[in-house]
């Protein structure tokens, strides 16, 4: 027997009681019963994104949210500045040209985090630009980025703070109203305990001036009619209602556990798993890691795939190597949402013996204690929370 144990940066593992709702009969969309599904969602996004600002739902994966942040906040034309630190947000370049819009990339080195004295010298040098286009925490390197510092120097000027929160709002800390973040994008399938399907906007009344200051290329992801619909709690095309009914037991349970105890628990998890990875004498990727996921070097003389392999044919155990130019170079370890400090632990010591199998020199033992170790002494999980 293998039991199933999803350990990838998105999707990642949805709750029973979550699944059990996608099996309600279908309603009809602008009945009043799912019109109040879509009320309370709103409040329980609010609440998971730490916001007062209008929050929207379409019916896409996340990139349908980013596609939606370029093409109705900067025209065709104009400038954008692009926080380029991996794979993910190398996508919103992509998006500024598909729009026509000039990307002026600030590049980082990836695995390292984007520093605000450099978002600072691009705005000087480029006043012009309508937004920055940034990332809290970058999945194809597992790095998290210090959003709440580059929002400062954003908020000083006329261009907006759009956020890829996709990977990272509901496993980091992420205070977007306090924070300066004018839009934030996010999806379903990370840690918001969901499958995909579902993407959401944060979007501030500073991002509303650039919206409504000119006339999008846009109809699905036209984000004034999305305004104007949420109005009335619904949205200007059939709702995923399916989906939104199963998000409202999603969030729930964040709203069960407390924000703050989630940040805290993935906190825990990500210092759990570094801490295991390092006691196996394997190299971090990551300079400032996201907490959400954890990302190794692959060591010399063995493959990522081999590793992968290992944890999947022996334990069911899913992960994901590298994209483009960290194709083979590294391994991710998803543990975000609907995972708690136990499956961390039971992820290294399958790694401790997949590793050992493959000669790598391992003592078995060594990453669980130093996980144990990470763990002991902190606060467990409180009541009413991931394990009620
Ligand atoms: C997963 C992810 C995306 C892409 O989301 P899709 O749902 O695949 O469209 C974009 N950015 C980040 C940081 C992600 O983790």
């Amino acid at each position: 027997m293998r039991k199933p144990r999803l350990m990838t940066p998105g999707p990642s593992p949805v709750p029973e009681d979550v699944l059990l709702e996608l099996a309600r009969p279908v309603i009809h969309h602008r009945s009043v019963e799912a019109r109040a599904v879509v009320s309370e969602v709103v409040d329980g996004l609010k609440y998971a994104f730490q916001t007062r600002n209008d929050v929207l739902i379409l019916a896409s994966s996340g990139t349908g949210s980013m596609e939606a942040a370029v093409v109705n906040t900067v025209p065709a034309g104009s400038k954008a500045i692009v926080l380029d630190a991996g794979w993910f947000a190398s996508r919103w370049g992509v998006l500024c040209q598909t729009f026509g819009v000039e990307p002026v990339v600030v590049p980082t080195e990836w695995g390292r985090p984007v520093e605000p004295e450099k978002v600072a010298n691009a705005l000087a040098e480029h006043p012009d630009a309508v937004a920055v286009f940034g990332t809290l925490s970058e999945t194809s390197t597992g790095t998290g980025h210090p959003v709440e510092a580059i929002g400062r120097v954003v908020a000083g000027t006329s261009a907006i703070f759009v956020v890829d929160g996709i990977s990272g709002v509901g496993a980091m800390e992420c205070r977007t109203d306090e924070w300066g973040v004018d839009v934030l994008c996010v999806g379903s399938q990370k840690a918001l305990m969901m499958p995909p399907g579902l993407a959401f906007l944060a979007v501030s009344p500073k991002a509303w001036g650039k919206i409504d200051a000119f006339d999008s290329p846009s109809y699905y992801f036209n984000l004034k009619l999305a305004r104007k619909s949420m109005k009335d709690f619904t949205t200007p095309f059939t709702p995923a209602h399916t989906l939104i009914g199963a998000l409202k037991v999603a969030l729930g349970r964040i709203r069960a556990e407390g924000i703050e105890a989630v940040w805290a628990r993935h906190r825990r998890m990500g210092e759990a798993c570094r801490a295991g990875i390092e006691a196996l004498g394997l190299e971090l990727f990551s300079s400032r890691p996201a907490e959400g996921m954890t990302v190794f070097r692959v060591p010399g003389g063995l493959k990522d795939s081999e590793i992968r392999a290992g944890l999947s044919e022996r334990f069911g155990i899913t992960t994901i190597g590298g994209q483009d130019r960290l194709k083979g170079q590294i391994v991710r370890i998803g543990h975000m949402g609907y995972t708690d400090e136990l499956d961390v632990v039971a992820g290294l010591a399958a790694l401790e013996m997949v590793l050992g199998d493959l000669g790598f020199e391992v003592e078995p033992g060594s990453a669980v204690t130093a996980a144990q170790r990470a763990l002991m002494g902190q606060h467990a999980t409180p009541p009413g929370g991931i394990g009620r």
